[in-house]
C-alpha cells in the first residue's frame, strides 16, 4: 500500500513532520525562552501517545516518512520510550529522530535506543560552563556533555549537535564545537539565530550569517567545500566538508531561507498543526480526533489543508524592511502557540 503523495501550492510534498510532545522546558535559553513567566498549554489538551500514533499514521498515508520528536524538552514527557516504540514500528516512517537539550539524556539514552530510536540530535550552544549558565539560566552543562558522550557511544545511526550561533555570545566557539563533534563522530550543525516567536531579544545585529561562519572556519581550517547531498536535499542544513573530510552543516534560515524546499510541518503537543514556523495560526487536529472523526476524515482534512499551503515565512521575513522581534511579548502570553518552544523548533 503506497502513500498518497500530496503537494502544496508551491509543489512541496508533506514529507517531514515534527511532533512536539510537551511545551515545557527545563532550560531558559535566551534566544528561545528569555522571559520569567510562561503560559503553558492545559494538561487535558496534551495528546496521548495513542493519539499521536493515530495522527502520525494518518500523515504517513499522505507521504510523511520523516518524523522528529521535539518539544519543549521532549525528555520531560513521561515514558517517552513508549511513544518511540510505537513510531519505530511504522515501516512507512523511514527516518525517526529526536531533538533534545540533553539535560536528561544520560538517564534515558539507553531506553530510547532500546525502544528503537535510530537518530538523535542534541542542542548544545557552548562548551563553557559559565556561558552555558548565562545562556540557559541553568548550571547543567556537565549533564548535557555526559548525555552527549553516552549518545555517541550508544550505537545510534547518527548523532548530531545543533548549535545556535549568536554574535558576541558563542561565535568564538565555532572551531571548538567542530572539534568536539569530530571527537564524538557527531555532525555539528550551526544554526543562524532566527526571529521566531519567543525570540523576544532578537536583533539582526546578533545574527552570524552563514557566509560569515564559512569565512571564519575557512580562515582556520583552509578551503571548505560544499557537500552535494541529493538524498537530503529537502533537509534544512547545507552541508560542507573541511579539508580533512569532517562534515558539518549550516542552517541559514535567517539570511538564506530554504522555504522553496520546505517540506516540514509541525504538530504541537496539544494537536495543532502548523505548516510554517512563522505562521500565525494552525489547524486543530485534536478537536476532530477527539470528536471521533476517523482516519479517512482526518486524512481528507490534512490533505485539503496542505494543498492550500503557500507559506514562505522565512523568505517574507527576509524581505521585510523592519526586522525587529517577530511577536511582542504580550501577544505571546495571550497566544502561547506562537512560541517556538510550543511549535517545536
Ligand atoms: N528542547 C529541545 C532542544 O533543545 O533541542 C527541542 C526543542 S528546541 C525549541 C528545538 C531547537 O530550536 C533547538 O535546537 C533550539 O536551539 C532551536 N531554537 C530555538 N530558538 C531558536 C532561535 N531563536 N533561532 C534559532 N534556533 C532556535
Amino acid at each position: 500500500m503506497g502513500a498518497t503523495r500530496i503537494l502544496d501550492r508551491l509543489g512541496r510534498p508533506l514529507t517531514s513532520l515534527r511532533v512536539s510532545v510537551t511545551d515545557r522546558c527545563n532550560l531558559r535559553c535566551q534566544y528561545c525562552m528569555p522571559e520569567q513567566e510562561y503560559v503553558w498549554l492545559p494538561r487535558a489538551d496534551i495528546l496521548t501517545f495513542e493519539e499521536i500514533d493515530t495522527l502520525v499514521e494518518v500523515f504517513s498515508c499522505l507521504g510523511t516518512d520523516r518524523v522528529r520528536i521535539t518539544g519543549g524538552e521532549p525528555l520531560l514527557r513521561k515514558n517517552l520510550p513508549d511513544l518511540i516504540g510505537l513510531l519505530a514500528q511504522k515501516t512507512a516512517i523511514k527516518d525517526l529522530a529526536l531533538t533534545t537539550n540533553g539535560v536528561l539524556l544520560a538517564d534515558q539514552v539507553s531506553s530510547l535506543r532500546a525502544a528503537g530510536l535510530p537518530r538523535i540530535t542534541v542542542s548544545l550552544d557552548t562548551l563553557r560552563a559559565d556561558r552555558f549558565e548565562k545562556l540557559t539560566r541553568f548550571k547543567n552543562l556537565d549533564a548535557v556533555l555526559r548525555g552527549l558522550d553516552m549518545a555517541a557511544a550508544a550505537g545510534f545511526d547518527s548523532v548530531k549537535v545543533d548549535t545556535v550561533v549568536i554574535a558576541g555570545v558563542n561565535d568564538d566557539e565555532l572551531v571548538a564545537m567542530l572539534e568536539h563533534g569530530r571527537r564524538l563522530a557527531a555532525e555539528v550543525r550551526f544554526i543562524e539565530y532566527m526571529d521566531v516567536g519567543g525570540a523576544t531579544r532578537w536583533s539582526m545585529r546578533d545574527v552570524v550569517s552563514r557566509q560569515e561562519m564559512l569565512r571564519r572556519l575557512s580562515a582556520h581550517y583552509g578551503p571548505i567545500t560544499p557537500v552535494d547531498d541529493n538524498e537530503t536535499s529537502a533537509a534544512p542544513a547545507d552541508r560542507f566538508m573541511l579539508p580533512d573530510g569532517t562534515v558539518f552543516g549550516i542552517i541559514s534560515s535567517t539570511t538564506e531561507p530554504f522555504c522553496r524546499q520546505c517540506d516540514r510541518s509541525r504538530l504541537t503537543a496539544d494537536g495543532l498543526w502548523y505548516r510554517c514556523l512563522y505562521a500565525p495560526s494552525g489547524t486543530d487536529l485534536r478537536g476532530p480526533l477527539r470528536a471521533g472523526v476517523d482516519a479517512d476524515g482526518l486524512e481528507a482534512l490534512i490533505a485539503e489543508t496542505w494543498r492550500a499551503r503557500d507559506d514562505r515565512g522565512a523568505e517574507q521575513r527576509l524581505a521585510a524592511d523592519d526586522r525587529s522581534p517577530l511577536i511582542p511579548i504580550e501577544t505571546l502570553q495571550a497566544q502561547p502557540h506562537l512560541e517556538m518552544h510550543t511549535r517545536g523548533g
